[in-house]
């Protein structure tokens, strides 16, 4: 069946710029994790005018658009709502241009290229683009999350290496904002409004990226702790002493990590016993191995870290460091095997973490005897994910006791932790009503200021940051 809606965006983009039947729109109608809608139909768009057109196109038919990426997002974001009324505006034909300025180390880039595309087109030149997560996202689904990544620690996120953008703003206006400037203090920065704020102000045509140059080594070492205060001293040992090729902290329990044996048979438990913490150390530098032996130095500072260090740091194992990222990779999917599985992505002051995860610990018991607390994460920058894991069978409500437990753990995190209640993934459909609980009523009132002016009839995404047109 077509409708005018469809023929118009046919007129704009061509056959093979949008797709309607049921079988091509399936993969653009169900997320990662959660988030699952039908579609009016894909337009794929694969230049900026074609997504302007898209937006005006929609805009004359009173249509809705959720722009995806490629649908790594983990809160919902990216997929459509139930009504099948709305256009997904997939990015993934939009992706030819990777254009590197060798000397002012910058690329400027599509949004719809995958991070693996541009890290493969870098590659030659010894440069990659350091946000790196288990995940292949598009460039432009990565500015509007802000992706973090495992080595936030050394390199910071999207935001921290965005120099420019261009958009598509809800009615079809393009602003080019493509800077390719380190040093611009001219005012407003506006590109900063399209980070992190899940396409709802717009659509991320290109980007200008900041690139760092590729190690030529790195070194990693699994550190077993006794408990979280361990895992902590240790990070501040390290910054103090191997700050400068510092790249990784990552933090996996043993209740996280044990599933991933069971899951994964061909991977090697690190030690019979699991430690309660082990602890994925990386460092990394540009550094010839004829002029630094990374490892050698890595191995030797641990080595009198482990001889420092009371009883609480109990092993350090070297020289296993693809196995060990295997290990840290697969324990999302590993929990989901092992059971239901609830998952939370916070932050809090990294200092707190151990404080925080003990709370969260002794809360479990009482809200119900079978969730069993498995948590890990990038404690380098205070994150942490805790997934909390049951039996199917041993819960008889198990809507009620998510809800109980999404009210209790994210209070515990944003008011008395003074965290955040999505420390990487963003805000989506997933977690809208905790949005809505802690963000300040200002913030609110200036988003939808600011949606007012970048998508006056509130076209664009699920997620509502302040008050839209007719939602
Ligand atoms: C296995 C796995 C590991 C992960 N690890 C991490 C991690 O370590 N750190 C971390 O931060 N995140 C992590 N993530 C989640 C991460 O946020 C997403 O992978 C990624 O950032 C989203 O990019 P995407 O292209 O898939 O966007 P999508 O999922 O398609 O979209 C995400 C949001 O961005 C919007 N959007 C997409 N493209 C555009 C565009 N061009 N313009 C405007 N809006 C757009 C969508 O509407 C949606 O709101 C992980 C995900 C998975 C599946």
């Amino acid at each position: 069946m077509t409708d005018a809606l469809i023929g118009d965006l046919r007129a704009a983009l061509g056959e093979r710029g949008v797709l309607t039947s049921a079988e091509d729109r399936a993969r653009f109608e169900t997320g990662w994790r959660y988030g699952k809608g039908v579609a009016r139909c894909i337009a794929r768009p694969a230049s900026t005018e074609e997504v302007a057109a898209v937006l005006r196109v929609a805009g004359r038919h009173g249509a809705r658009i959720i722009a995806q990426g490629a649908n790594t997002g983990l809160v919902a974001a990216s997929t459509p709502d139930a009504t099948g009324t709305m256009v997904v505006l997939s990015l993934e034909r939009l992706n030819r241009t990777i254009d590197l300025d060798v000397h002012g180390r910058t690329v400027l880039v599509d949004g719809g290229v995958l991070l693996s595309q541009l890290n493969e087109a870098l590659q030659p030149h010894r440069f990659w683009f350091p946000v790196d997560l288990g995940a292949d996202p598009q460039i432009g689904g990565m500015v509007a999350t802000n992706t973090g990544g495992t080595r936030l620690l050394k390199y910071g996120d999207v935001r921290h290496n965005l120099l420019g953008v261009e958009v598509v703003l809800g009615d079809g206006r393009v602003v080019s904002l493509l800077n390719t400037l380190r040093k611009n203090n001219t005012g407003l920065d506006a590109k900063h409004l399209f980070v992190g704020t899940t396409g709802v102000f717009g659509v991320v045509t290109r980007a200008v990226l900041a690139v760092a140059p590729l190690p030529r080594q790195r070194a990693s070492a699994l550190v077993g702790c006794a408990d979280g205060a361990a895992a902590l001293e240790l990070l501040r040992t390290l910054e103090a002493g191997l700050g400068d090729v510092l790249s990784a902290f990552e933090v996996m329990s043993r209740n996280a990590l044990g599933p991933v044996f069971a899951h994964q048979p061909a991977l090697r438990r690190p030690w019979p016993e699991l430690p309660p913490y082990s602890v994925l150390v990386e460092a990394a530098t540009t550094l010839d191995a004829a002029d630094l032996d990374l490892a050698a130095l890595l191995e030797k500072f641990l080595g009198a870290h482990l001889g420092q260090a009371d009883d609480r740091v109990t092993d350090v194992l070297m020289a296993r460091g693809d196995e060990f990222w295997q290990m840290r990779h697969h324990i999302s999917e590993s929990l989901r095997g092992a059971g239901r599985m609830l998952a939370f992505d916070v932050s809090v002051p990294r200092s707190r973490l151990p404080a925080f995860t003990d709370a969260v610990a002794a809360l479990l018991p009482a809200v119900h005897p079978a969730v069993r607390l498995c948590d890990y994460g990038h404690w380098g920058d205070g994150g942490t994910h805790l997934n909390l894991v049951w039996e199917e069978a041993a819960v008889a409500d198990a809507a009620a006791l998510v809800r109980e437990l999404q009210a209790r753990i994210y209070d515990l995190a944003v008011r008395d932790f003074a965290g955040s209640y999505s420390a990487e993934h963003g805000v989506g459909p997933h977690n809208q009503a905790f949005y809505d609980r802690y963000t300040d009523p200002q913030v609110k009132a200036l988003c939808a200021v600011l949606g007012a002016f970048c998508d006056p009839d509130g076209r664009l995404g699920t997620v509502r940051l302040g008050e839209r047109p007719g939602r």
